[in-house]
């Protein structure tokens, strides 16, 4: 950052001022992560200058032939991942692969059924001042009130209720497992599209570690920057040919390529596509399978250290790399506590609990994540100093000092970017 510092003393300062941040504090956002050097490296290259609208030897600009390469090798890395039959790697970010995910299929309007935003659905998915809420007829499914989890008898009755064009599956906020072959048997007993948005547990999914959506949904979209460890963006996968209407003009594959572009986006990011060739990559090593499992074995450790400080965690534990914390039993609000958290250098974020009594901005919930721990390389028993910190902050309401300095002291083993 020589000539930033240079040139941009203002924002290399700041920038120099998050790293430290970053390196300092133990990061327990669960959409979060810390991509690899060469991630960064290729996030940061002279890719940007390029204007590359269209695909793959098929663009609207010249000098497009190594663009045109590194573009194709994140296309054919991402389908071999996941076993994909058709990706496209240009969505800007998760947000615009589900925009483009409905508009390769939907009319304007439509109904899609997805998973209650209330109960740890996405803004994408269907919020009032979302444009997917605007722009589409969205209803929902929810999780059971006793066991907090997919409640498939309503799913089934809202589909047959609504007659839904997609059924969409996936969540933010949701600590379990989900079965998409369920999914997939009520989206075909009323002939609906089905689409994973598997932002959150792409990671999990890409090592099999979680139940896979990939050879049932029609399209699954997802962020690369969550467990999946890449850099800020998105894609989508599919099927090539249209299930429902084979005799359209352009099959599933051509709708999902045309909804990106021209559809909705102009140039694609090259030089964020060249970071997700690299992390695909990265994704497809025995070393990736380890970090994954690892996510969950850490995950497992702050659940069994909760569970015995009898915290409340909604649908009793986690199958995944999050938990969601009740703390409103505790008489503390998500905010109060995300606060108190803040200043003894955890990161989280307050996160309404299903059938929540509390509003959006001050819920009852918090909701916690490892893999980014796990990138920095924390263990179970680095995990349990961490649950024993949230445990006692939780306990006393108190941000104290010596919690605060046992964090710093433990991530100082776990050096971040030390080439920066
Ligand atoms: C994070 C997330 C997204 C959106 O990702 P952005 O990259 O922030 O636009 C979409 N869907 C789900 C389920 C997510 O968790």
């Amino acid at each position: 950052m020589k000539n930033l510092q240079k040139n941009d003393p203002q924002i290399a300062e700041l920038i120099q001022k998050e790293l430290n941040r970053q390196r300092t504090g133990a990061e327990m956002i669960a959409s979060e992560n810390f991509v690899s050097s060469s991630v960064l490296e290729a996030t940061g290259s002279i890719l940007t200058n390029k204007y590359a609208e269209g695909y793959p030897n098929k663009r609207y600009y010249g000098g497009n032939e190594f663009i045109d390469q590194i573009e194709t090798l994140a296309i054919e890395r991402v389908k071999k991942l996941f076993g994909a039959e058709h990706a496209n790697v240009q969505a800007h970010a998760g947000s615009q692969a589900n925009a483009a995910a409905y508009f390769a299929v939907c009319d304007l309007h439509d109904t899609i059924l997805g998973f209650s935003l209330a109960h740890g659905g996405h803004l994408t998915h269907g919020h009032p001042v979302n444009f997917s809420g605007k722009s589409y007829n969205f209803v929902s499914y929810g999780v059971d009130k006793n066991t907090e989890m997919i409640d498939f008898d309503e799913v089934q009755k809202q589909a047959e209720t609504h007659k839904p064009k997609i059924i969409l599956a996936g969540a933010s906020a949701y600590p379990r497992l989900i079965d998409f072959q369920k999914f997939k048997d009520i989206a075909d007993s009323v002939g609906a599209y089905l689409m994973v948005d598997m932002a959150h547990i792409a990671g999990l999914v890409a090592t099999g570690l979680h139940p896979d959506p990939v050879p049932v949904a029609d399209i699954v979209t997802s962020t690369t920057h969550k467990t999946l460890r890449g850099p800020r963006s998105g894609f989508i996968l599919s099927k090539i040919n249209d299930r429902l209407r084979p005799d359209d003009k352009k099959n599933l594959a051509q709708k999902i390529d045309s909804a990106v572009f021209p559809g909705l986006q102009g140039g694609p990011l090259e030089h964020v596509i060249a970071a997700k060739a690299v992390a695909f990559q990265e994704a497809l090593s025995p070393e990736f399978k380890a970090y994954q499992q690892q996510i969950l074995t850490n995950a497992k450790v702050l659940e069994n250290k909760f569970l015995a400080a009898g915290i409340r965690l909604v649908s009793g534990g986690t199958d995944n790399h999050l938990l969601l914390l009740d703390v409103g039993t505790l008489g503390l609000s998500g905010q109060i506590f995300e606060t108190l958290l803040d200043q003894v250098y955890i990161f989280t974020n307050k996160n309404m609990i299903p059938y929540d009594t509390r509003k959006p901005m001050d819920p009852s919930g918090i909701r916690l994540g490892t893999a980014a721990l796990t990138t920095r390389g924390l263990k179970e028993a680095d995990m349990e100093i961490i649950a024993e910190v949230i445990i006692d902050t939780l306990k006393t309401k108190e941000a104290k000092k010596e919690n605060k300095e046992k964090v710093l002291a433990l991530m100082q083993n776990f050096p971040l970017y030390p080439e920066l």
